[in-house]
């Protein structure tokens, strides 16, 4: 048995997130969590809220709120609607966790016994309209290397460049739109991450078989300019992780924070302590120290592009240099955009669909299927309301809805509703065996990759298997003259049902699990033996006629979803 620990890049903390940041790491990383299980290897799936930061400060002010209740509730809204996804994490923390807490102070005392942290006193952009420093996020202006005008103090949205606020032409005050920025003098730590380059090079160039679109903004980060700079680690702000050295105070650090993108990765870590602490599980160790048990586990990081660069330096810069046994990450999945109908998601204009919205007007398998079929891997890819409904009513309601509607009514209105008996399989029968475990083959080849949208095809290939094979034996007219073969037909095709069930529950498990309790089994393994899978449901075992798996989209309905979500909300 396999042992997978599987992260999602943690979502941040203020409002809900719209569809394509589902598409861009937790709904993959669920895809790829599902079909471990599945297969029967050990998974810790981890996901959680990212907290910190001055974004979820003027939230919480906005919202009237003190931030930490702010951040309760936020997160409990988060964690309802991944429920509601079915986003089946076996923990979904909290950054702001008395668990990342001390781990974010642990790492930072051992980086900086090993003289891999220094202070550094600098002058920052203080806004004297709005009374503080500016963080980096509260910071814009026209990038230094693209022009881009929107450039965010931090990074440029547009090039990927990772900046300091003071490389901005024109700055300005997001909170105020203030230009009158003066610097002033603060001290902050600062992560030698340009002492670690080599060491990053090196480790980087050990990792096999990682998506080009990953290593190449790795590389382009440690190579560019004057290659990886060293990156600091702390904020004047009141919300986050006190800065302390361990458990020791920080001299010259009181009330200062760490800067959120060191403490949220080390939440990977914290997540699998609050699951123990939680009483899920039992022994965090052995999924993330390698001296204890987590030498076998392969992780696997999921997350959208512009995360990339945290996750392939920084992070592993941090763990690299506390110089003890964590685990470090085995693959990296990155995503490109996906983009809405002709444009951008947009959260401030309310522009595409939020992850609540998607679940008021649909369940959450139309949608999963429909995102994870057109998951942006080799490109951004685009939402149209189009080829959603197109997608829906052909691949979900036709292909797959339709073989179990079709083969259970038959059934019942001919032979009652247990499996029949009678008639013996051919070579149509053969035939069909062979492709289905053709086809099952290259899903699971794609699954095992996370080649997200071939292995949706493969298995959209399948479900027309079962299709064709209808078409071809026709049972409703062999029952005319040999009612024993049209048993034997519905008979295969009533088995192919629950396989079906079986293999799609990673993309879409509610549909899956109707199916299954339709076919009245509780076996849900996997098929890795196609033949015996499609003799599993004998003769004389009873069924019911699942009601309506997947409904079509009417033009109407779409035509109106189109018109409400093309950007008013506020
Ligand atoms: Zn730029």
């Amino acid at each position: 048995m396999a042992r997978h620990l599987i992260t999602s890049a943690i979502p941040y903390i203020n409002g809900i997130k719209h569809l394509g940041n589902l598409v861009g790491s937790q709904l993959p990383a669920d895809l790829f969590a599902r079909y471990q299980r599945a297969r029967g290897n050990e998974v810790l799936f981890l996901c959680a809220t990212d907290e910190h930061g001055t974004p979820a400060e003027l939230a919480a002010a906005k919202a009237g709120q003190p931030v930490a209740e702010y951040c309760a509730e936020m997160h409990e809204v988060q964690s309802k609607i991944a429920e509601g996804f079915r986003l089946s994490f076996d923990h979904f923390g909290r950054s702001s966790s008395p668990q990342n807490h001390r781990l974010t102070q642990h790492f930072a005392g051992v980086l900086a016994d090993r003289g891999l942290i220094r202070e550094v006193s600098e002058t920052q952009m203080y806004s004297p309209t709005d009374g503080r420093f500016l963080p980096d996020r509260y910071i814009e202006g026209t990038c230094p290397n693209c022009g881009f005008e929107d450039a965010r103090g931090d990074q440029c949205d547009n090039c990927t460049k990772q900046l300091d606020p003071v490389d901005l032409i024109n700055p300005r005050s997001v909170i105020s739109g203030a230009t009158d920025l003066e610097m002033r003098e603060t001290k902050h730590l600062y992560l030698r991450q340009s002492t670690m380059k080599d060491q990053l090079e090196e480790w980087i160039d050990t990792r096999e078989g990682w998506p080009v679109l990953t290593t190449s903004i790795a590389k382009k980060w440690l190579n560019d300019g004057d290659g990886l700079q060293d990156r600091g680690i702390t904020r004047d702000l009141d919300w986050g992780i006190p800065v302390r050295k361990g458990d020791q105070d920080w001299p010259g650090m009181e009330g200062k924070v760490f800067y959120v993108w060191f403490d949220a990765p080390i939440e990977y870590i914290a997540c699998a302590q609050e699951w123990v602490d939680a009483d899920k599980g039992d022994d965090w160790e052995r999924w993330w120290r390698t001296d204890k048990g987590a030498e076998d586990v392969t992780y696997t990081q999921f997350m959208g592009k512009d995360n990339v660069p945290f996750h392939t330096l920084s992070f592993p810069a941090t763990i690299l240099g506390s110089g003890e046994p964590w685990k470090l990450v085995d693959y990296i999945k990155s995503f490109n955009y996906l983009n809405y109908d002709g444009g951008q998601f947009s959260t401030s204009r309310g522009r595409g669909v939020f992850m609540d919205q998607a679940l008021e007007i649909l369940p959450a398998d139309y949608w999963r299927w429909w995102l994870l079929s057109h998951a942006p891997e080799s490109s951004d890819s685009e939402f149209t309301w189009e080829n959603f409904q197109a997608s829906v009513n052909k691949d979900l309601a036709d292909v797959l809805g339709n073989f179990a509607s079709r083969v259970t009514k038959f059934c019942r209105s001919k032979f009652g509703e247990t499996v029949p008996a009678g008639g013996l399989p051919g070579d149509r029968e053969a035939a069909l065996v062979t492709a289905l475990t053709g086809k099952l083959r290259e899903y699971e080849t794609h699954m095992q990759t996370i080649e997200v949208r071939k292995a949706a095809a493969a298995l959209r290939a399948a479900w027309v298997l079962g299709n064709e094979y209808l078409q071809d034996a026709a049972p409703w007219t062999t029952f005319k003259t040999d009612p024993e073969q049209a048993a034997m037909q519905i008979r295969l095709a009533l088995n192919m049902i629950r396989l079906y069930a079986v293999i799609s529950s990673p993309f879409i498990p509610d549909a899956s699990a109707q199916l299954l309790a339709a076919m009245r089994s509780g076996d849900d393994s996997w098929p890795e033996d196609v033949p015996a899978a499609l003799s599993l449901l004998p003769e004389g075992h009873a069924f019911d006629v699942p009601d309506v798996t997947f409904r079509k989209i009417a033009d109407e309905e779409r035509a109106g979803w189109q018109e409400k979500f093309a950007g008013r909300r506020t």
